[in-house]
């Protein structure tokens, strides 16, 4: 089997209301997406999303992926789409660097493999690891009683674990959120404190040692570094999160071997695509961390590809995903990919591949296509 030919679409994808995080310093009202359908001689075609976070999260930028298709594209065209660490070798060696780019063409040759083999991507990952996967709320930064209410209407919707987005030098202020918080939610749920690296060392050792008695989640990405995150886990107690300053494998064994952290969240667009978030999972899940399996961003297309490594992640190293899709207007396949049902997601065994994709009238005309 060879490929054919490589087709590009984009969507501007408008959220259902403004995101705010980093103690309220980063604010974005609509995600820029780009898809890829990969086509082979077979008629088989896989489907990839690149998409970053709004434009503030972190260094990506939509217009970058289209950008880097031009120099990355040709280098998949007239090969076997079945040769995935090889072709990620080659993508690498074309241009270095560009991971949300390469994970949409990632993407879109794991599910041209699950077609292939005639199974969801879930068991070319390892497996189903239990039933189905819990998902996490996504609770916007606001105050101590805005907080609250959004875990309450999030508790609604199924939602047993929570992702509060705090932050900000306001000391006094971050622990009346995680006390209001704590004082409120059931002892059956959990919640990650998500600061976005929006403290500096000092800060984050000081709210963290006063609600240390209290609080019972993780603190996710308390600082901008590596280095800054090692100082807190140093002279903290609570467990920590690291998020977004990982970025390859080198990054989180440098965590691992500087105790920087005891969980990490992986997402295939900030790691270059699901072979590399593959090799980070099987590398943590032996250095027994914690994981959120998930993606940065995008439609449920780009959800449910990362939902499919999250089922295969063995339970103890497995906390709760996200879908950045529950925050878009826009829905192409309603009910189908990964979906909250009461808080968890469960994924179809009877789909090969991915097991969504979006429909070409909703995509609109092709940007550009490759051959
Ligand atoms: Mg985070």
């Amino acid at each position: 089997m060879k490929i054919t030919g490589i087709t590009l679409w984009h969507r501007r994808l408008p959220l259902s209301k403004p995101y705010w995080l980093s103690g309220g310093r980063l604010k974005f009202e609509a995600l820029d997406s780009t898809f890829v359908r990969v086509e082979t001689d077979g008629g088989l075609v896989g489907w990839g999303e690149g998409c970053p976070w709004g434009e503030t999260y972190l260094p990506a930028f939509g217009g970058g992926i289209r950008a880097a298709m031009e120099l990355l594209a040709p280098v998949l065209i007239g090969e076997n789409p079945g040769d995935i660490d090889r072709l990620n070798r080659a993508m690498d060696q074309a241009l270095p660097g560009h991971p949300y780019a390469k994970s949409a063409l990632d993407m879109a040759l794991w599910d041209i493999a699950g077609k292939r083999a005639g199974a969801p991507l879930f068991e070319l990952f390892g497996g189903a690891e239990g039933e189905g996967v819990a998902v996490n709320s996504s609770i916007s930064t606001g105050t101590p009683d805005e907080m609250v209410a959004l875990i309450d209407a999030a508790r609604a919707k199924g939602y047993r674990t929570h992702s509060a987005k705090i932050g900000g030098a306001d000391i006094a202020g971050n622990i009346a959120r995680i006390e209001a918080i704590e004082a409120t939610l059931p002892a059956d749920e959990n919640v990650t404190y998500d600061i976005n690296r929006a403290w500096v060392p000092g800060v984050a050792i000081q709210v963290m040692q006063s609600v240390a008695g209290s609080a019972r989640g993780w603190f996710e990405q308390p600082c901008q570094t590596l280095d800054q995150c090692a100082v807190v886990a140093a002279n903290t107690t609570q467990p920590i999160m690291l998020d977004e300053c990982l970025h390859t494998f080198q990054d989180h064994l440098d965590a691992w071997s500087r105790s920087a952290g005891q969980g990490c969240k992986i997402k295939p667009n900030r790691l270059g695509g699901l072979t590399r978030t593959r090799q980070v999972r099987d590398f943590c899940v032996a250095v027994g961390w914690q994981m959120h399996v998930e993606d940065v961003g995008g439609t449920v297309l780009a959800d449910t590809a990362a939902l499919h490594l999250a089922l295969s992640t063995p339970e103890e190293n497995r906390l709760a995903s996200w879908l950045a899709h529950a925050h878009l207007v826009d829905d192409y396949a309603p009910g189908e990919g990964a979906r909250n049902e009461g808080g968890m997601v469960r994924l179809a065994a009877d789909k090969p591949g991915i097991g969504v994709e979006p429909p070409e009238d909703w995509l609109g005309e092709p940007l550009r296509h490759f051959s």
